[in-house]
């Protein structure tokens, strides 16, 4: 059961975007150049995707489909997750190999909102929240986070600040749920521990601590009647706990590589953005690690990028998202074993240096009719 104190977390999920996009148009060409200035030879090469199962993904798909020249193999599993039961497989397809895992998001450039998707094959084509799974993921979590904002009240007691805070909040031996940091929210008594200073019939009374009261001020505890908690439960005032399957790559994978950043996400402005990016940052931490485990994989030449997808809504007289890829890290490989990890910035600029020419890409109606034109193959049984 995932339950962290504060001093395990990492500090701040995500990772810069401004100024790191790039059109795929233009990741594809780059990406399929820069592999063959490390050695990659031209018609050699398995690309291989692991992004959700979501249809806003078949643009990018179909890019790289065009620019290596094959239709890469399916290392993805929804929600952005990598299935590296199937690095045997791929390995052994293709002579060097190429994993691109992309979480995703949605964004509307009428809204310019994240997280949301128009759905042009809807009824009315309507906006969807995109990515779904994730979305699914954190609604518990926003849930929970509710309840709380309205049922932590701040008020006054003898002329001190006080916290009332419901008793289904502090029960602490729940399985599940939302838990206060009370350290930090209210007073502690001389033996370190925090006292009610007031038992209610479904809450109890404390006193807020002072570090709490100069951050949301004083003023807010003075009103007649006592008010929510409401954006001042910031995250550093909780975390979660939830019962979640530990099965690797089992369906609650995306969950498990969450939970632990939960209360930075739900808190955040993009959930769905900082989410997205957080499990790319864990997958790819993850994945490499089993790359340079696989025996398939062992001698051959191999290049692991990680980022994410932004699936800008199609807009009229389009029929594919306007999907912008931003780079996070990659793994490259050689064929004597070595390796090593490049960060983003050294990756944005590595990429940006590649011509956006590609001499090998394929014409995907060519060769369709092409197939369409071949004599037929009888199929004996
Ligand atoms: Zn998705």
């Amino acid at each position: 059961m995932p339950d962290l104190a504060a001093d395990m977390l990492q500090p701040e999920g995500g990772f810069p975007i401004r100024g790191m996009m790039m059109r795929y148009n233009l990741f594809a060409p780059r990406l399929y150049n820069w592999c063959k200035s490390l050695g990659f030879e031209a018609g050699k090469i398995m690309p291989s995707r692991a992004f959700c199962s979501d249809e806003s993904q078949g643009y990018p798909i179909i890019m790289l489909a065009k620019h290596f020249g094959t239709f890469p193999f399916n290392h993805g599993r929804v929600g952005g997750i990598v299935a590296t039961d199937r690095h045997g497989p791929h390995a052994s397809h293709g002579q060097d190999l190429v994993i691109i895992q992309a979480s995703h998001v949605g964004y509307d450039p009428q809204t310019r909102r994240f997280g949301t998707y128009r759905r042009l094959q809807t009824t009315d084509q309507e906006c969807g929240s995109n990515c779904g799974k994730i979305h699914h993921v954190i609604l518990w979590y926003q849930d929970e986070y509710q309840f709380c904002r309205e049922n932590v009240l701040l008020h006054h007691l003898d002329g001190k600040p006080v916290i009332v805070i419901d008793n289904q909040l502090l029960r602490e031996d729940r399985p599940e749920g939302l838990i206060l940091r009370l350290n930090k929210l209210v007073e502690l008594d001389a033996n370190g521990l925090h006292r009610p200073v007031k038992m209610l019939s479904t809450a109890k009374v404390y006193t807020a601590s002072a570090e709490f009261t100069a951050k949301v001020g004083k003023s807010l505890f003075t009103g007649k009647s006592a008010v929510p908690i409401n954006d001042h439960l910031s995250a550093d005032l909780f975390f979660f706990r939830r019962n979640i399957s530990p099965v690797e790559e089992g369906s609650h994978h995306l969950e498990h590589n969450l939970i632990r950043f939960m209360h930075q996400i739900i808190t955040n402005p993009n959930p769905t953005l900082i989410a997205a990016q957080i499990n790319t940052q864990i997958e790819f931490d993850r994945t490499f690690r089993t790359i340079v485990k696989e025996h398939g994989y062992q001698g051959k030449r191999i290049l692991f990028i990680a980022g994410l997808n932004i699936d800008i809504s199609p807009q009229s007289g389009q029929l594919f998202p306007l999907t912008k890829f931003i780079p996070w890290a990659a793994y490259v490989q050689e064929q004597d074993g070595s390796h090593r990890t490049i960060e983003q910035e050294e990756l944005l600029q590595t990429l940006t240096a590649q011509s956006t020419e590609n001499p090998d890409q394929i014409d995907l109606e060519e060769a369709i009719q092409i197939m369409a034109d071949a004599t037929e193959v009888k199929i004996e049984l």
